[in-house]
C-alpha cells in the first residue's frame, strides 16, 4: 500500500480521555477543543467519536465550524477568537455558532448587525495573558453592553491561563484572583481551564472547561504529574525501516555527515521525515522504537527520511515498524529533545495518511475495513 509512514488515531483512547476530562471537571461541562483540525487528529472525525457525549466542541475560527456543522455536529460550536469581520455574523446566525468577543471592536459590529437568533457570547477577560480580551477594569462596562442586546442570551464569563502548565504556577494563580475579582456580583457561567488549569487547578474550574490536548492522550506538563498514567495517547506516527547497512567506524550519516560512527555501526533508515512534520531538531539520541526497543537517531533528519542506530538491537528486518510516537514512546519526549512542545509536533503533522481506529465512522478511511 505505498509509503509506510502513517497517523493512526484511536478514537477509542480519545472517548477514554474524554471521560477523563469530565469526571477532572466534576460537575462542569467538557467543551472539547478540537481547533486546528483537532490537533491533526481529524477534526470531524474526532467531533463525530465524541458526539454523544461532549457537550459542545471549540474551533478557532468560522471555516472550522462550518466543517463540523457539514459533518452534522449539533452541539454547541465555540468560536476562540470570535469573529474577524462583521461580515461572518449572518453565518454565526445562521449556524447558531457561540463566539467569544475580546475586543471593543466586535461589541460595536454586533450592535450594528444584531442577529436573528439570540446566540450565546463568552465574554473574554485578559486577567494576565497578556493577550487578547478585555481589560480587567473594562470587562463589566464591556458585559453591560452586551447584556443589553436583546440578541444576545447568555454571557459566559471567560479567562485563559498563560502558566497553568507550570508546577505552582503563581502566575496562575494571580490570574485567577484578578478574574473572580471583576467578575464579582456578575451572573453567568464561568469558563477558564484548559487542559493544564483542568488537570492543576482545582480551585479554577469552571462551569465549562476547555480541555485541548489532554483529550488526545498527552500531558500538557513537561515534569511527571501522575495524569499521564490515566490517559492514553490518541496518535501513534509510525513507519517503517526501509534500508539497512552496516557501516565502519569513522563514516558518517546523513546531511552535513553531522554524526560519525564510533564503532562499527548498523544503521536503518525509517522512511518518515520533517516533511511529515518529524522535527527537524530532533537531536541525535532521540528515542524511536522499533519491535519494542528504543534505538536513537543519529544524523540529521531529512525531508523525507531519518537514520537510526540499530547495532544494540537483535535481528531487525526490512520492513519492521518504526513508532515516532504514541503509546509505546510519549510524544512529550520527542518534543523536548526537539526544543519544542507536543501542541507544536501534533500541529505540524502533514502528508501522512490518517488512519482511524475505534468507533466506526461511516465515510472516513478505517483501513481496517476497506482492505479486501
Ligand atoms: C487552544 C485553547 C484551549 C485548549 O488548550 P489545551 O492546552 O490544548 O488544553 C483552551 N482555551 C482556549 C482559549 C484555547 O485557545
Amino acid at each position: 500500500m505505498g509509503r509506510p509512514a502513517t497517523a493512526t488515531i484511536n478514537l477509542d483512547a480519545l472517548r477514554h480521555n474524554y471521560r477523563i476530562a469530565q469526571q477532572l471537571s466534576g460537575s462542569g461541562q467538557v467543551m472539547a477543543v478540537v481547533k486546528a483540525d483537532a490537533y491533526s487528529h481529524g477534526a470531524t472525525a474526532c467531533a463525530t467519536a465524541l458526539a454523544d457525549v461532549a457537550r459542545g466542541f471549540a474551533v478557532a475560527c468560522i471555516e472550522e465550524a462550518l466543517e463540523l456543522r457539514a459533518a452534522g455536529i449539533k452541539q454547541p460550536i465555540l468560536l476562540l477568537e470570535g469573529f474577524f469581520e462583521p461580515s461572518e455574523l449572518a453565518m454565526i446566525d445562521w449556524y447558531r455558532l457561540d463566539t467569544v468577543i475580546h475586543h471593543q471592536h466586535q461589541i460595536d459590529a454586533l450592535e450594528a448587525h444584531p442577529l436573528d437568533h439570540p446566540v450565546r457570547i463568552w465574554l473574554k477577560m485578559d486577567s494576565g495573558m497578556g493577550r487578547v480580551g478585555f481589560a480587567p477594569d473594562a470587562y463589566q462596562a464591556a458585559w453591560e453592553r452586551l447584556r443589553a442586546m436583546p440578541c444576545v442570551k447568555d454571557v459566559v464569563l471567560m479567562s485563559h491561563f498563560a502558566c497553568a502548565d507550570e508546577a505552582d504556577s503563581e502566575h496562575a494563580q494571580q490570574q485567577l484572583e484578578t478574574f473572580n475579582a471583576y467578575t464579582q456580583g456578575l451572573p453567568g457561567e464561568r469558563s477558564f481551564c484548559n487542559s493544564a488549569g483542568l488537570i492543576s487547578l482545582k480551585e479554577a474550574r469552571g462551569d465549562w472547561n476547555r480541555p485541548g490536548l489532554l483529550l488526545y492522550g498527552v500531558s500538557p506538563f513537561t515534569e511527571i504529574h501522575g495524569v499521564e498514567q490515566k490517559i492514553q495517547p490518541v496518535m501513534e506516527l509510525s513507519s517503517a525501516i526501509i534500508s539497512i547497512k552496516d557501516i565502519p567506524a569513522g563514516s558518517t550519516v546523513g546531511y552535513g555527515s553531522q554524526w560519525t560512527a564510533r564503532r562499527p555501526t548498523q544503521i536503518g533508515v525509517v522512511a518518515i521525515g520533517y516533511a511529515d512534520g518529524y522535527p527537524r531538531h530532533a537531536v541525535n539520541g532521540t528515542p524511536v522504537s522499533i519491535n519494542g526497543y528504543r534505538v536513537p537517531l543519529v544524523g540529521r533528519v531529512s525531508m523525507d527520511m531519518l537514520t537510526v542506530d540499530l547495532t544494540d538491537i537483535p535481528n531487525v528486518q526490512i520492513g519492521d515498524r518504526a513508532i515516532l510516537w504514541g503509546q509505546d514512546l510519549a510524544i512529550s519526549e520527542v518534543a523536548q529533545k526537539a526544543g519544542t512542545i507536543p501542541y507544536q509536533l501534533l500541529c505540524n503533522l502533514n502528508r501522512v495518511p490518517v488512519r482511524y481506529e475505534g468507533v466506526y465512522i461511516p465515510g472516513l478511511v478505517n483501513l481496517d475495513r476497506v482492505d479486501a
